[in-house]
């Protein structure tokens, strides 16, 4: 069986626990076959982040080198044993999609992958961190949960069409449902999925099956199952991610994540050097 985990973070970003080398050897101690660290890109590129505590939510800039160094090092040492991606995972902020391209562009040869996520919602004119629970109170800002879910929808398509954002795996795919707060019309919501999964479609991008959603109040996968068994319809292209943020996470639930795809009928799953995407048989 192949054991991929392409979501994996590390102390770097204060809120996780462990070093890039503990993630390494726990990924090893489980049996994978590949550790892809994709620890948080840096705020501090970004305007307006004083409305939200963004230095527990991503590495500093000063952190960058030592973190692609680190990561070429163990590839190096542990090469005999696993495989070991460099990657990001880059937040897409309206009207920003350019501010981190000077400190990235610099490692642009070294980066396998780039995780695309949505973490922050700009719909009522400040930075809204829904995934964040210290930003429940907010969820008041919006007249219903079905806004909540549209405004995030619509900021992934703005992500998937811009020019500009460069990336290669859309992550955590349908995360406002982590707190299992539902959109009132899920019809309504779903023409929304619809859309974005075939701009998925037409851009050729990858969608990660992300198995944290096991580990949070909505106890499943990012995302749901109706959604992988449309996105095997058009056949869009998955990874699997634990988005561990302790090394005990890495891998997590995999075993269930491949049953569940390959139910669904997936057959292969993508895999990334150097930003070129393959593909491996389940
Ligand atoms: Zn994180
Ligand atoms: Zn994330």
């Amino acid at each position: 069986m192949i054991f991929q985990d392409w979501h994996t973070h590390n102390s770097l970003c204060s809120h996780a626990i462990g070093s890039i080398e503990d993630y390494v050897k726990k990924s090893i101690e489980k049996n994978l076959n590949l550790i892809g660290v994709s620890d948080h890109f840096p705020y501090e590129c970004l305007k307006g982040i004083e409305e939200i505590p963004y230095e527990e939510y991503a590495m500093k800039l000063e952190n960058l080198e030592p973190y692609v160094s680190t990561v070429e090092y163990l590839r190096e040492k542990y090469q005999d044993i696993i495989e070991i991606k460099l990657a990001f995972e880059l937040d897409y902020i309206e009207q920003q999609v350019n501010a981190h391209k000077p400190y990235l562009k610099k490692y642009f040869k070294q980066i396998d992958y780039i995780l695309g996520s949505v973490h922050i919602l700009l719909g009522k004119g400040k930075m809204f961190a829904f995934d964040d629970n210290r930003f429940l109170n907010d969820y008041r800002l919006y007249d219903s949960m079905n806004e909540i879910y549209i405004d995030y929808y619509n900021t992934i398509q703005n992500m998937i069409i811009s020019t500009e954002f460069s990336f290669d795996i859309i992550s955590h795919f349908d995360l406002p449902k982590k707190y299992n707060k539902r959109p009132e019309d899920e019809g309504l919501i779903a023409e929304h999925v619809d859309r974005t999964l075939d701009l998925i479609k037409t851009k050729d991008l990858t969608v990660e099956i992300n198995t944290s959603g096991w580990r949070k109040e909505v106890k499943e996968q990012y995302p749901s199952k109706d959604i992988i068994k449309k996105m095997y319809e058009l056949d869009i292209p998955i990874v699997l991610g634990s988005d561990a943020h302790h090394p005990n996470e890495v891998g997590f639930n995999f075993n269930e994540a491949i049953k569940l795809v390959k139910k669904i009928g997936y057959t292969q799953l993508a895999y990334f050097e150097k930003r070129k995407r393959k593909f491996i048989d389940l």
